[in-house]
C-alpha cells in the first residue's frame, strides 16, 4: 500500500565499471534501502556504450528487492536498438523507464540517430509497448543548456509530457525558487504529472563545478565561495554540504514537492545523512 504522506524518494545509480564498483554499489545500495526508496533507476551512456551495464545493475538492484527503472537515451540509436532493449526489459517484467535525448559523448561523432529528441522516444515507447512501461522524462527548472529560451524549452517540455510520460524528474538545482516557479509555469501550460526535484549531493567541489558547467545548473554565489573556502578541507566540505542539501530538500517538501530524487553517485554516505537529517 502507498503512503501518500510519505514522500516518494527515488536514487539514481550508474553502472559500475568492474567487479570492486559492482561490489561497493551493492553494499551502497543495500544501505540505502533504509530509505524505502519507491524505486531507484539506472543511468545509460548515451550511444549505448553502457547498454549491458545499465541491464546488469538494474538486474542487480531488483534482485536486491527494490524496483528498478533504467535510463534509456535515442541519440545514436536505430529504432530496431531501441525495439529490443525495451522487449528485453519488457521481457524480464522492468515496469518503468527513464526516456531521455542523451548527449553523445564528444568524439564519439557519427549518427545522431533515428529519432531526435526525448518526445520522440517517448512516443516510440507508447506506440511500440503501449502502457506497460510507466515513463519519466527529464525537466530543467533552469533551463536546458542548448535551449533557444526558457520559454521554448518549457514548451518541448509539455510536448513530452503530451506524448505519454507518466513524470518528471528534474536537473539538479541549489534554488528551490527555480523550481517552484518551473512548476507552476508547467501546471499553467496543463502539465499534471509529477515533477520531482532531481537533487545532487554536495561532496566534491571541483566535480560539482564540471558537472554543473555541463548541465547548466547554477552554484549560487555564496555556496562557490564557501566550498572555495574550504579548499582541500574534505571533512568541512562534506558537513557544509549535508545541511545546505538537507535545508534545500526541507523546503522543497515542505512547500509541495512530491518526492526527491537523489543523484547519488554510487555513494550511501551523503544521501543517508541528508535522509537522516529530513526526519521523514
Ligand atoms: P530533450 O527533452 O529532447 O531536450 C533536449 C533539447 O532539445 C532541449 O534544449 C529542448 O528544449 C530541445 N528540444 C526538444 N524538443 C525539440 C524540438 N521538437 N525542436 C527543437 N528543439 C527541441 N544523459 C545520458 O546520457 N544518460 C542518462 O542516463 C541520463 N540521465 C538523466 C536523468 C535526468 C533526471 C536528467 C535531468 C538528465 C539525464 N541525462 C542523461 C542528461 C540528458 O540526456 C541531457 O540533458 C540531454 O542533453 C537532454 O536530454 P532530454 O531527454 O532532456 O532531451
Amino acid at each position: 500500500m502507498t503512503d501518500t504522506k510519505t514522500p516518494a524518494l527515488s536514487l539514481e545509480f550508474f553502472p559500475p565499471r568492474d567487479i570492486a564498483a559492482q561490489e561497493r554499489l551493492v553494499r551502497a545500495a543495500k544501505q540505502m534501502l533504509a530509505m524505502h526508496p519507491r524505486y531507484v533507476s539506472v543511468t545509460f551512456g548515451a550511444g549505448g556504450s553502457t547498454r549491458e551495464g545499465t541491464a546488469g545493475t538494474v538486474r542487480i538492484m531488483r534482485n536486491l528487492g527494490v524496483a528498478a527503472a533504467p535510463h534509456l537515451s535515442c541519440v545514436g540509436a536505430t529504432r530496431e536498438d531501441l525495439r529490443g532493449i525495451l522487449r528485453a526489459y519488457r521481457e524480464e517484467g522492468v515496469k518503468q523507464v527513464v526516456a531521455l535525448r542523451g548527449d553523445l559523448p564528444s568524439g564519439m561523432g557519427g549518427d545522431a540517430g533515428e529519432l531526435r529528441y526525448a518526445r520522440d522516444l517517448v512516443a516510440f515507447i507508447r506506440e511500440e509497448t503501449g502502457d506497460w512501461f510507466h515513463i519519466e522524462v527529464a525537466a530543467y527548472p533552469e533551463t536546458h543548456p542548448q535551449a533557444e529560451s526558457p520559454s521554448v524549452d518549457l514548451d518541448h517540455f509539455v510536448d513530452k509530457v503530451q506524448a505519454g510520460a507518466d513524470s518528471a524528474i528534474t536537473q539538479y538545482f541549489f534554488n528551490p525558487d527555480a523550481y517552484f516557479d518551473f512548476v507552476d509555469r508547467a501546471r499553467a501550460k496543463g502539465v499534471t504529472v509529477p515533477i520531482v526535484p532531481g537533487i545532487m549531493p554536495i561532496t566534491n567541489h571541483s566535480q560539482l563545478v564540471r558537472f554543473s558547467q555541463m548541465c547548466g545548473a547554477e552554484i549560487p554565489r555564496w555556496i562557490r565561495m564557501r566550498l572555495a573556502e574550504f579548499g582541500d578541507d574534505k571533512a568541512s566540505i562534506r558537513s557544509f554540504g549535508v545541511d545546505v542539501v538537507s535545508d534545500l530538500c526541507r523546503r522543497l517538501l515542505d512547500q509541495g514537492a512530491p518526492g526527491l530524487h537523489f543523484y547519488t553517485l554510487n555513494n550511501a554516505d551523503a544521501p543517508m545523512a541528508i535522509w537522516k537529517n529530513l526526519d521523514l
